[in-house]
């Protein structure tokens, strides 16, 4: 089984892959749902509502990291 990172603390991207949403699991957004007929609290994308999301690689890390000074480069 994989070890998952404490929670908040591993970047995420939206489960669908035609959503470029990425962000932390503090940034999802809190809609209410029901599982089994028990309501609840889902975590949802904030930009397309999906629910399911996968922790980014360390090779997309990088590469969000990489777009990232690029962008701070330009604004400073
Ligand atoms: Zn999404």
């Amino acid at each position: 089984m994989k070890e998952h990172p404490p929670f908040g603390t591993a970047p995420i991207r939206c489960g669908r892959t035609r959503c470029s949403w990425r962000g932390y699991e503090t940034d999802l957004k809190k809609v209410p749902g029901t599982i089994g007929g028990l309501r609840c609290t889902r975590n949802a994308c904030p930009t397309c509502g999906c629910d399911s999301y996968s922790f980014m690689t360390a090779g997309e890390i990088k590469a969000r990291e990489r777009k990232q000074r690029a962008q701070a480069h330009k604004e400073s």
